[in-house]
Parts: C-alpha cells; sequence; structure tokens
C-alpha cells in the first residue's frame, strides 16, 4: 500500500465531525450507502474506521496471537468527509448543531433536533 503524508500543517489538530460510537452513513467509495458504527477515529488524518466498511483481507503469518496465521479481514480507514452522522431518532442522515443544556454544549441533530450526545 502507498502511503501519502497528509496535507495538515504540523500541530493542526482538527476534529472529525464524528465521534466513536456514532452510526454513520458513507457516502463515497466501495461501501457508499452502507451504514455502520464507527470504532475508531484518527483526528490527525481526519479518517475514521467504521465496523464493516472497507474490509481489507490480510495474509498474516502465525503470531502468538493468531496461531494459525491465515486470512485476516480488518477495516481500514476511511476519509472522515466521506460519512455522515446517522441521527439515532429520525434514522436519517443528517449534519449536527450545538444545542446548550445545562451549560454543556451538546450536539444536536439538525433535522429533528434530537440530542445526539447521551450522558
Ligand atoms: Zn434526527
Amino acid at each position: 500500500m502507498i502511503q501519502r503524508k497528509n496535507g495538515l500543517h504540523e500541530g493542526v489538530q482538527r476534529k472529525v465531525h464524528v465521534r466513536k460510537g456514532d452510526t454513520v452513513l458513507v457516502l463515497a467509495g466501495k461501501s457508499a450507502g452502507k451504514r455502520g458504527k464507527v470504532i475508531q477515529v484518527y483526528p490527525a488524518t481526519q479518517r475514521v474506521i467504521v465496523e464493516g466498511v472497507n474490509v481489507a483481507k490480510r495474509h498474516s503469518r502465525p503470531t502468538r496471537s493468531l496461531p494459525q496465521g491465515g486470512i485476516v479481514e480488518k477495516e481500514a480507514p476511511i476519509a472522515g468527509s466521506n460519512v455522515m452522522l446517522v441521527c439515532g431518532k429520525c434514522n436519517q442522515p443528517t449534519r449536527v448543531s450545538k444545542k446548550l443544556v445545562e451549560q454543556k454544549y451538546y450536539r444536536a441533530c439538525k433535522k429533528c433536533g434530537e440530542l445526539i450526545d447521551k450522558q
């Protein structure tokens, strides 16, 4: 696989708009239209790993944790800009707005207004 340097300035870390545990809709690539749960976020590269999306087969040698070796299926990161957050309430892909509740900011669905972050 070709490793490309990301074009971001060093020290600048932009947040990805989704978080671990969010359900997202994939907008581009092989898995476009698929929904899945975010299992990892990489703010430095603006990438996310989505459950069941961009699964790559890896041929691995036997290791201590995997005595059999063989083919392992593993999710590879995709660009954060290629996913859209899915609201748990209205079940639609949406953008988020900030909502101030009890002096704390929560993310809220722009379509139905439901808070996305539950305490
Ligand atoms: Zn909603």
